[in-house]
């Protein structure tokens, strides 16, 4: 249909070919702020580029033709492959020429992680399958790096910027990528009732050879090159790489046994999988899987922020961008006073969930420094809980906005919807990062000072905000009942930090609203109750330039 064709019968046309990155004021700002201003040349050319309807076919195609497994060739032997449509490879070549899997460990500089945030939130517009190997990948590097010499042929190809998708030892590869093996059938959450277990070859340690046999219930990216697997030792629970070939060149034992056929990041494969004393090496000493493999993790709980962040804002821009071209009653939708209270308010939320990933990735960049460290270990589980959980309540809304086309296939929403509480659910559970936001405070003082240190940067220019915040204080303080409570917490210090960040270097309109929003009433269940005298327009540049 001709574009006048589509107007007269009052379609919106796509929002496609257009900068993600310039369009979006609030991802701008955050940049520069939290310390990389001068990557905004390359963020920009990368905005450019993912923006392009070649890009976004690409991401349509790559989850309408998902991954198929092939257990076994057609002479019964064992292949254990998986075959991906052309576009999933296409994605994967481009995602990792830009080094958004392991960019910052790459080109360690500064502002480096805050930079390939923004870029992995653009991405995220784009396509969410992709991104499961390039966060497990980005979190795999400093799990490495922190066991010695036995891995660095390992990360010398992590961090390569080739994509090479052949079913080949490691060795002969020009990059490699690494997933995670840790969920069972009996327990993911509670991974210490993992029954996986290893014996070693020639003499316990770090380094050495294991074989490790049993089953995961959940392990995604099949085709990643190694993985960093959980198994009991003798010593206790502990954590292994698990390439897919042994060093003598065969095919290693791993037994994909099926896919899982998700609700949503359909691009990507998500395995059940058997390991029939399959070859693998200690990481570090016996008994300390969960710590090591938890290094991975705190990357990929960023990951799961920063996408959910990106997730919204890709409906949140369609959702604006479509009221801006549709009349209903003889208006545009963007018109209608009570849509455009919908749409602001969308667009507050997606402006206070980049912000608020955008400052947790700083906490990342600074990795040596004593108050980072202690505000990434409180905030990671914080923002990753708040941002994953409010991320399919604005796309459902977004969806709406679009009425019934935002629920066909055709239209974008629809795939991102699918995808929205993906995030929320794995490495860590909303309860489960509500726990640890609690031990983090319990165990450590310092980190309940560190956050009322971030949070008294931006006392005494609100009293919603003053009083908001002394109240959460003095219930972080006093949080006897707080596993009851953790999600109570939780959220508010979530909010809390949104409303200091939006106070200290928000926009006026952004932060007025926020606050009268967000803090001086409970927050309201459904989008689109703004108070009276909030500036919409305002608040909808910041996620959609006009
Ligand atoms: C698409 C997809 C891909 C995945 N890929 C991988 C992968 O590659 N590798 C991998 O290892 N895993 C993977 N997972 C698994 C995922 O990490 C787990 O599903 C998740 O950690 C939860 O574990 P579970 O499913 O066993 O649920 P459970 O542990 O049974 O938890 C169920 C619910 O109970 C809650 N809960 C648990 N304990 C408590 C408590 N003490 N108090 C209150 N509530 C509690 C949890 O928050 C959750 O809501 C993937 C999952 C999905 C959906």
């Amino acid at each position: 249909m001709s574009r006048s064709n589509a107007q007269l019968l009052n379609q919106s046309d796509e929002l496609v070919d257009y900068n993600l990155f310039t369009s979006h004021a609030a991802l701008e700002d955050a940049l520069a702020r939290e310390g990389a201003a001068h990557e905004r040349a390359a963020l920009s050319a990368l905005g450019e580029r993912l923006g392009s309807v070649t890009m976004f076919t690409l991401g349509e195609l790559a989850n309408r033709h998902p991954p198929q497994l092939h257990a076994r060739d057609r002479r019964g032997e064992r292949l254990d492959t998986i075959e991906f449509h052309p576009a999933w490879h296409e994605l994967m070549r481009v995602l990792i020429a830009e080094g958004l899997h392991t960019g910052p460990w790459a080109q360690p500089r500064p502002g480096a992680h805050v930079a390939r945030a923004a870029g992995y939130m653009l991405w995220a517009e784009l396509e969410n399958g992709t991104q499961c190997p390039a966060t497990m990948s980005y979190g795999a590097v400093p799990a490495l790096a922190r066991h010695g010499d036995s891995f660095a042929p390992w990360l010398r190809l992590l961090l390569s910027r080739e994509y090479d998708a052949a079913f080949v030892p490691a060795a002969e590869k020009r990059g490699v990528l690494i997933g995670m093996g840790m969920t069972e059938r009996q327990g993911g959450s509670d991974v210490r009732t993992n029954t996986t277990h290893a014996r070693p070859v020639n003499g316990a340690g770090p380094g050495r050879e294991y074989r490790l046999s049993g089953q995961k219930w959940f392990f995604s990216a099949p085709m990643c090159d190694a993985f960093l697997v959980l198994a009991q030792a003798a010593g206790g629970l502990s954590c292994f790489l698990v390439p897919r070939f042994r060093p003598d060149r065969s095919v290693n034992a791993l037994r994909l046994l099926r896919l899982k056929d998700k609700l949503g990041n359909r691009s990507n494969a998500s395995a059940e999988v058997e390991f029939d004393e399959a070859f693998g090496l200690l990481l570090a000493e016996e008994g300390r899987g969960i710590p090591t493999i938890l290094e991975m993790g705190v990357y990929t709980r960023l990951d799961n922020a920063i996408g959910s962040a990106g997730l919204m804002r890709q409906c949140v821009s369609q959702a604006i961008h479509h009221a801006r071209g549709r009349r209903a009653f003889g208006r545009l939708l963007s018109e209608q006073p009570l849509m455009r209270n919908v749409l602001a308010d969308l667009a507050l939320e997606c402006e206070a969930a980049v912000m608020l990933t955008m400052r947790l990735a700083r906490a990342f960049d600074a990795r040596q420094e004593a108050e980072a460290t202690l505000l990434r270990r409180v905030l990671t589980p914080a923002v990753k809980y708040w941002v994953c959980k409010r991320a399919p309540a604005v796309c459902a809304e977004a969806m709406e906005v679009l009425g019934g086309n935002g629920y066909i296939e055709d239209w974008p929403i629809a795939r991102r919807f699918r995808e929205s509480p993906l995030n929320s659910i794995w490495e860590g559970s909303g309860n489960i990062m509500c726990l640890d936001v609690l031990r983090a405070l319990s165990r450590e003082p310092a980190t309940l000072e560190a956050l009322e240190s971030l949070l008294e940067g931006a006392a005494g220019r609100d009293a919603r905000y003053d009083r908001y915040r002394a109240a959460l204080s003095a219930d972080l303080g006093a949080a006897s009942d707080g596993e009851l409570r953790a999600r109570d917490l939780t959220q508010r210090i979530a909010l809390a930090t949104q409303a200091a960040l939006l106070l200290t270097d928000g926009p006026a309109p952004s932060c007025e609203a926020f606050l009268a929003s967000r803090l001086a009433v409970a927050p309201p269940a459904a989008f689109g109750t703004l108070p009276p005298g909030v500036d919409c327009d305002a608040l909808m540049a910041r996620v959609l330039a006009p």
